[in-house]
């Protein structure tokens, strides 16, 4: 641990030198009017970098530089366009240390979890190189007197933004089928984890990505993040955040007419039915939502228990939850690490409290943990005797918070589940396979697990339903985002 620490430290002396650049047309340049912001870390609230403040003027220089690689990047052939996202990818691996150590300092994740993050970054770019070379290819329908030839094309230049919760991962998870698909790229990383967008645009361009094909602007939601949205080069905004966010980027962007892609709220439950096994279910539970802090998109935050085992298995999650190890993130035993900012752990305190006030009871947790560093440690918490009207029920957290409520049967399971505004993911577990049937077909949410946690095997579509996105990603998905189709019909 003390090794990782001397490690981390000698990782981010750069950025202490150097801030962390805007970097546009393959160049590190600072924010044309030199305006810069600190990023802090949630370990000891101590600075860490000055980043580059980009504003509309930046976006502008970033959104041309993008442009202008364009033509070249959309017309090299998708083999070549594989074999270089490939280089992307084994340069990602050859940091991967790098990349987990700055990560856990700057967002507060666990190295426990952190530490693959540079994997799974590297495998989205494997993933959707080798789908390269087949991005454009189509179908043709015949029909007497007409053969329909059916391709697809990039885009164009195309703006990513992306929230601070894994910004690594998340960031490849965007950018990698964008430059498969052959579009160049703005991205704007969020402002309060900002360090590994830049190492990452660097990695890349070390890997022989031309200049200008991926352009880095950092700033603010309300100037960078608006102009690049508002930018008429950009013709599309793949965009990971809240659900707020996602309504003002589609106003901010309709006089543009972009197109979007949203990833984003949830208020996820996990149901489980009293034939469950139990043991897997509570493993499973405690994982989905204090894993990754509970800061992540698909936690399970809503736990929804059958009637006749409400108690036993409500403890059972307590139990699990006051053993987690809270601590420093690059501990190798750090199961939850410090949220991300005092703003976010104060919001999540305040979900504490609203909820007592609501007559939930405290069955684990509940308190700021005093952890090393003096950071945004918050106790793994788990709120029992809740109903689903609570705003600890309703409301995304984003946080290590879970909400456990009791249901009757399967009718009331399904309608608790679905008296939310979100639909990203739900977990069921039952032994009842035809129960799994009729429930899932019902459950507003993208994407189910039935007796597993969240377990993503790439090819698959990712993305919700109502307040928690527009769009999937994943296999060809991604592609029909990134690029348009077109329709050529020949007379014969
Ligand atoms: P956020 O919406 O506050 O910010 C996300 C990004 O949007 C940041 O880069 C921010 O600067 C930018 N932004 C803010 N206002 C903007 C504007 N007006 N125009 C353009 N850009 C703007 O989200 P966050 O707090 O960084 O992240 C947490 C949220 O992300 C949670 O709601 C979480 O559920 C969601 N999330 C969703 C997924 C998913 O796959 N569905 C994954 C991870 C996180």
């Amino acid at each position: 641990f003390e090794e990782n620490k001397k490690k981390a430290d000698a990782y981010l002396a750069r950025f202490r030198i150097d801030g962390v650049l805007n970097h546009i047309a393959g160049e590190a340049v600072p924010a044309l009017d030199g305006a810069t912001f600190e990023t802090i870390s949630p370990v000891d609230l101590q600075p860490l970098a000055p980043v580059a403040h980009g504003k509309a003027a930046d976006i502008d220089r970033a959104a041309k530089a993008a442009s202008k690689a364009f033509p070249a990047w959309a017309a090299m052939p998708g083999d070549a366009r594989k074999a270089l996202l490939h280089k992307i990818a084994d340069a990602i691996v050859a940091r991967a240390e790098e990349i987990a150590f700055i990560e856990c300092m700057d967002t507060g994740q666990s190295l426990k979890f952190m530490a693959k993050a540079a994997l799974r970054g590297a495998e989205n770019f494997r993933f959707f190189a080798d789908r390269a070379p087949e991005a454009r290819d189509g179908k043709s329908i015949r029909i007497p007197g007409q053969v329909n030839v059916t391709t697809r094309n990039p885009i164009g230049p195309v703006g990513v933004i992306t929230p601070w919760n894994t910004p690594f991962m998340l960031s490849t998870w965007k950018i990698a089928p964008a430059l498969a698909a052959g579009c160049t790229i703005v991205h704007k990383p969020a402002e309060f984890s900002p360090l590994t967008a830049r190492l990452l645009v660097e990695i890349a361009e070390s890997a022989g990505l031309p200049k200008g094909v991926w352009n880095l602007v950092n700033g603010l939601g309300e100037d960078a993040g608006k102009a690049l949205t508002e930018h008429p080069l950009i013709k599309a905004i793949g965009f990971v955040g809240e659900s707020r966010t996602g309504s003002m980027i589609m106003k901010q962007g309709a006089d543009t007419l972009k197109r979007v892609h949203f990833e984003l709220g949830g208020k996820n439950p996990v149901i489980v039915f009293a034939d469950a096994d139990l043991e897997r279910a509570a493993d499973a539970a405690v994982f989905m939502i204090y894993s990754l802090n509970g800061e992540r998109c698909t936690s399970s935050s809503r736990l929804l228990v059958e009637d006749s085992i409400y108690g036993k298995f409500t403890e059972m999650v307590a139990e699990r939850a006051k053993r987690i190890k809270v601590g420093h993130p690059l501990d190798p035993q750090t199961v939850v690490g410090p949220l991300i900012h005092p703003v976010h752990e104060r919001k999540v305190l305040e979900y504490v409290e609203i909820g007592k006030a609501e007559g939930a009871t405290v069955a684990a947790g509940g308190y700021k943990v005093d952890g090393p560093g003096g950071g945004c440690y918050v106790a793994p918490t788990l709120f029992t005797s809740a109903d689903n009207g609570m705003r600890i029920a309703q409301e995304e957290i984003f946080g290590p918070v879970l909400t456990a409520i009791p249901f009757k049967d399967e009718a009331d399971a399904l309608k608790i589940a679905n008296d939310v505004q979100y639909g990203l993911t739900g977990y069921l577990w039952t032994s009842d396979v035809t129960r799994a049937f009729r429930l899932t077909d019902q459950l507003e949410a993208g994407m189910i697990w039935v007796n597993s946690e969240n377990v993503r095997h790439l090819p698959t579509p990712f993305g919700g339903v109502k307040n928690s996105g527009i769009g999937r990603d994943g296999g060809d998905w991604s592609f029909d985002f990134y690029m348009e189709t077109k329709n050529i019909a020949f007379a014969t």
